[in-house]
């Protein structure tokens, strides 16, 4: 990156910090307001007038995840400037990326859903390359059954459905060790899962005891970096992760990681090859560099350090807001997915005279728009949060620099004033 670059990117940084504080004038959100035409380009959000928002929730597929690191925006534009060729890109990205990421072969796919359909298209064709077009619809002479325990059932279920497997479903060791049969393509497991007997190292050595490849859906588990290879190595034969969320690449890619005879199967069944479930998953040559660049981002930082500023994030908003009547502070680490402090604010919500779905409406509607994570006020929230019916839950780690104290002053504002 040159020095051009990051102190371009800082001052459209602080315009739209400036712009969001009023500073500026609220040009954004009006759709014909004038676009600013500036040395990066025009700005299509103001052009279309759709609204920037600050995202205090997490890496939420519907608030489009996470912003790419700098290095990694100054990558992906530079990849538009040429023409490549797209399977030695995919080819040569992917051998770079298993030899970071320290396993056997790396595929970069259009997210973790589609990675799950083309992991999953490979454990059914693997060794048999003419049979990937028979995927969804005539898969009887194939391996079709998946392996899954009843807790890891889930909403990503529809990626492997995509290649017509059907799902056996167990919960004890026991039904696990007898559902196998000359059908079973592949075992699957959720890593998230807040429930589910059977531990990874057994739902591992089962599967391998009968030749059956296994899938982790690690997908929003990272941090922590060292994750990247810990499920690989594991004895994993897939392992997807999500490459816009705690990874911080383009939101449309993510990461197919394991073995090779499997990686290559899996390419088999992607795009750009007609007839298959992954003709509709292209990435881009921008995509696909910018999950390259945000891998190489994201192994020069440390856990330590990247904890340490959400954390600093969470206590900076915490204290900020520390003489609002009655209310109290939690910071929560869940334990797998999005494994980063979130901030919990609870109050007498007779005290205040309004609910945590009401402050986060007002947060919503006001100038900038912010959003708080989708977990507020509800019960059960996103995978590992806790019961936030009675708390308001700010995710601290998308939050771009400065964007703090904004959400800060935004919430004593709301919570102090009575409108
Ligand atoms: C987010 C997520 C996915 C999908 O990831 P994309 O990159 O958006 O396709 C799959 N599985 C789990 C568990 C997830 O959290």
């Amino acid at each position: 990156m040159t020095g051009q670059t990051s102190r371009r990117s800082f001052l459209g940084w602080a315009r739209n910090a400036l712009a969001a504080t009023g500073v500026l004038g609220a040009a954004s959100g009006a759709a014909d307001a004038a676009p600013a035409q500036t040395a990066e380009g025009v700005d299509y959000y103001d052009k279309l007038g759709v609204t920037k928002i600050i995202n205090a929730a997490g890496t939420y597929t519907a608030l489009t995840a996470s912003i790419m690191p700098p290095s990694v925006q100054a990558a992906v534009a530079l990849a538009a400037k040429n023409p490549v060729k797209l399977a030695e890109l995919q080819q040569k990205s992917g051998e770079y990326l298993a030899r970071r990421l320290k396993c056997e072969a790396a595929l970069i796919c259009s997210g973790a859903a589609s990675a799950l359909t083309l992991g999953t298209a490979a454990c059914m064709t693997v060794g048999n390359r003419q049979s990937v077009s028979l995927l969804p619809q005539q898969v009887s002479g194939l391996k079709h059954e998946v392996i899954v325990q009843k807790a890891h059932r889930y909403g990503y279920d529809h990626a492997l459905t995509n290649c017509g497997v059907r799902f056996v479903e167990v919960e004890t060791l026991e039904q696990y060790e007898s559902a196998f049969n000359e059908r079973t393509a592949m075992c699957h497991f959720f890593n998230a899962a807040e429930g589910g007997q059977i531990s990874r190292e057994d739902w591992i050595r089962v599967a391998h005891q009968h030749g059956v490849p296994c899938f982790n859906d690690a997908a929003a588990d990272v941090p922590p970096i060292s994750n990247l290879w810990a499920y690989t190595q594991m004895g994993f034969d897939l392992v997807t992760f999500s490459g816009g969320k705690g990874i911080r690449g383009p939101q449309n890619a993510g990461l197919l990681l394991g073995r090779k005879d499997l990686i290559e199967a899996a390419g088999w069944s992607n795009s750009p090859r007609d007839e298959t479930v992954g003709r509709g998953m292209k990435v881009a040559k921008e995509q696909i560099v910018g999950m390259v660049a945000a891998i190489d981002w994201l192994l020069d930082q440390s856990d330590d350090s990247m904890q340490a500023e959400f954390l600093r994030r969470a206590n900076r908003i915490a204290s900020h807001l520390k003489d609002v009547p009655t209310l109290t502070h939690e910071i929560f680490v869940p334990p797998v997915a999005n494994a980063i402090p979130h901030l919990l604010l609870r109050y007498d919500q007779a005290r205040v005279g309004k609910a945590p779905l009401e402050v986060a409406q007002a947060l919503r509607t006001g100038s900038p728009s912010i959003e708080v994570n989708p977990s507020t006020g509800r019960k059960s929230g996103s995978a590992g949060l806790p019961n936030a019916e009675n708390a308001i839950v700010v995710g601290v780690w998308m939050l771009q620099p400065g964007e703090d104290m904004i959400v800060a002053r935004r919430l004593r504002e709301v919570l102090t004033k009575a409108v």
